[in-house]
């Protein structure tokens, strides 16, 4: 894999929406010499109940075109083309996005897999939330493309709530792989597959796989190297592989070595970066 640069997210809580925010963020980046930054819906505001808000938008390209930064935008975690309530207002805030992008010069466009399926016990439904999102990206992969964007689909560890699900109810290993098809790389391979869009591909977040083998019992190094060739945009941070449990608070957490800290690569080598 050629890399063409190295960057890091903005910070939302520093940022807030706040224009004057984002420039010191920005300064501090490019003193600390990355040449890439992903940029956050969270963290950004140009959004507004799925509308872009073309004001802000401006604002933020106006900061955005004084640096010499590539940049990438990361998708709300929440947004899910799938499984949804309101399938119309995920569509809408993903071609937001993609106008967004457009407008900022971003090339890359982040968006976490759907396919979380916990409340779903027939597998029609799970298989009609597959569909509607694997329908909904090829559709979203050909809109990017007019603009240049890489759509790329990310890999999840499981969230607190989802670890209680799997606790209490017992899942198996066979029921995990159902019910939370995003924690495995092979599925969300297959999706990319099937959707075939030059434009389309994987963003591997090996923090994230280090934290879901821990449930799911699959071989990071083995998973990876199956997928690698989809694999266009990394997330690349260290932990301990240790799911977080409720009992603990946040900087408990982090005593006891636990959840998606974030921490930087090679830390703790959940994967060697020579490998
Ligand atoms: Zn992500």
């Amino acid at each position: 894999m050629k890399v063409k640069g190295i960057g890091i997210d903005i910070n939302d809580n520093r940022v807030n929406g706040d224009i004057d925010a984002l420039k010191a963020e920005l300064d501090y980046l490019q003193d600390c010499g990355f040449d890439t930054i992903e940029l956050t819906t969270s963290g950004l505001f140009f959004i507004l109940n799925g509308k872009l808000n073309w004001k802000q938008t401006r604002s933020i390209c106006k900061v955005l075109s004084k640096y010499k930064f590539n940049y990438t935008l990361h998708l709300p975690d929440v947004l899910n083309l799938g499984n949804s309530p309101n399938p119309d207002i995920e569509k809408e805030i993903f071609s937001s996005c993609i106008a967004f992008g457009a407008e900022a010069g971003a090339e890359v466009l982040v968006y976490h897999s759907g396919q979380v399926f916990y409340e779903l016990h027939s597998q029609q439904k799970r298989e009609d939330c597959l569909n509607r999102e694997t329908d909904a990206l090829a559709k979203l992969a050909e809109k990017s493309e007019k603009f240049g964007i890489l759509l790329t689909i990310e890999n999840l560890n499981p969230e607190p709530e989802e670890l209680k699900y799997i606790t209490e109810k017992g899942l198996s290993k066979e029921d995990i792989r159902l019910l939370h098809p995003a924690m495995y790389l092979d599925p969300i391979a297959e999706q990319v597959e099937q959707i075939d869009a030059p434009n389309l591909g994987m963003t591997l977040d090996p923090g994230h796989l280090n934290l879901a083998i821990e449930v799911t019992g699959e071989q990071l190094l083995a998973s990876i190297e199956k997928q690698a060739h989809l694999v266009k945009h990394l997330h690349l941070n260290d932990n301990f592989g240790r799911n977080p449990n409720p009992r603990y608070s946040r900087m408990e957490e982090l005593l006891y070595g636990m959840a998606d800290c974030h921490l930087p690569p090679g830390r703790v080598q959940c994967l060697s970066l020579k490998s």
